[in-house]
């Protein structure tokens, strides 16, 4: 019996002898089957010829990748919080030198992830740190593998330890989950945020999508809610999914600013003229 990987989504399957006969999360719009077919991996193989890079984000926010690149390529951030570690987001590739790197900055008190693209291998990560894993409710019919560690929470906001909350915002996933730490941004606050608010080449904005990969925007009530259930929370910087996808200053503005330009684009309204 195996843990297959999808190659594609990086995601880990319950364990079986033979590799899934599809990926629901890559055939789903908001993600692909690669045109060459649905390919399938394991822990063991990717480890032979993938390792893993760690670099500080920002103090007390470690940044986790795997290289070469696999899968969606994001990185995992170990936010460092004196109640404990939390993962946000998650890697497919897990092996000793990481484990020992984590273990090294406290270990991982619980891992919560933005949506479905980054559930990744976090049932193997939790079983390695012995962590508790949150993901919101709305997004249950997308885990791939099932473990007693995986806590489905309700509702707009859950809070967390030394403040840190997260916050459902929906948009690319119903469950699209940001979390709020307070004490980053020299306590000025940041938001991590994966591909829910999804940070441009353009650092001064962010944007946000249905599907990223086949290009299908979202609606304006959807925008709309993203806005109303940040609005609470301050926050001076976003942390992306992707390495240096971040805005580094005045991001709570950088996301109003984001927003009505989109809203502006879908409803074909003028730059001067009113955004509803
Ligand atoms: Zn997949
Ligand atoms: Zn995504």
């Amino acid at each position: 019996m195996e843990n297959f990987i999808c190659v594609q989504c990086g995601t880990q399957f319950d364990a079986t002898a033979e590799p899934p006969p599809r990926c629901l999360i890559c055939e789903d719009e908001r993600q692909f089957v690669h045109y060459g077919g649905q390919q399938w991996t394991t822990l063991e193989r990717l480890a032979a010829d993938h390792h893993n890079r760690y670099e500080d984000e920002a103090p007390q926010l470690l940044g986790i990748s795997t290289e070469p690149e696999f899968a969606i390529g994001q990185r995992a951030l170990l936010l460092q919080s004196p109640g404990g570690n939390l993962l946000w987001d998650c890697i497919s590739v897990l092996h000793e030198r990481t484990i020992a790197e984590v273990k090294a900055r406290g270990g991982i008190r619980a891992i919560a992830i933005s949506h479905p693209h980054f559930y990744s291998s976090i049932v193997e990560w939790a079983d390695h740190f012995d962590a508790q894993i949150f993901l919101h409710v709305a997004d249950r019919e997308w885990v791939m593998r099932k473990s007693p560690r995986i806590q489905f929470w309700e509702g707009t906001t859950f809070p967390l330890w030394d403040g840190l909350t997260l916050v459902n915002c929906g948009g690319h996933f119903d469950g699209g989950t940001v979390l709020h730490w307070p004490a980053g941004a020299n306590v000025k606050g940041a938001l991590l945020t994966g591909d829910i608010i999804t940070v441009v080449q353009d650092r001064r904005y962010v944007s946000f999508m249905r599907s990223y990969p086949n290009l299908v925007p979202l609606g304006t009530a959807a925008i709309h809610r993203i806005l109303e259930t940040i609005e609470p929370f301050p926050f001076e910087q976003i942390y992306g999914g992707w390495w240096k996808a971040n805005v580094l200053s005045d991001a709570k503005a950088a996301v109003t600013r984001s927003a009505q330009r989109y809203l502006r684009a879908i409803t074909g309204t003028s730059a001067d003229g009113p955004v509803r």
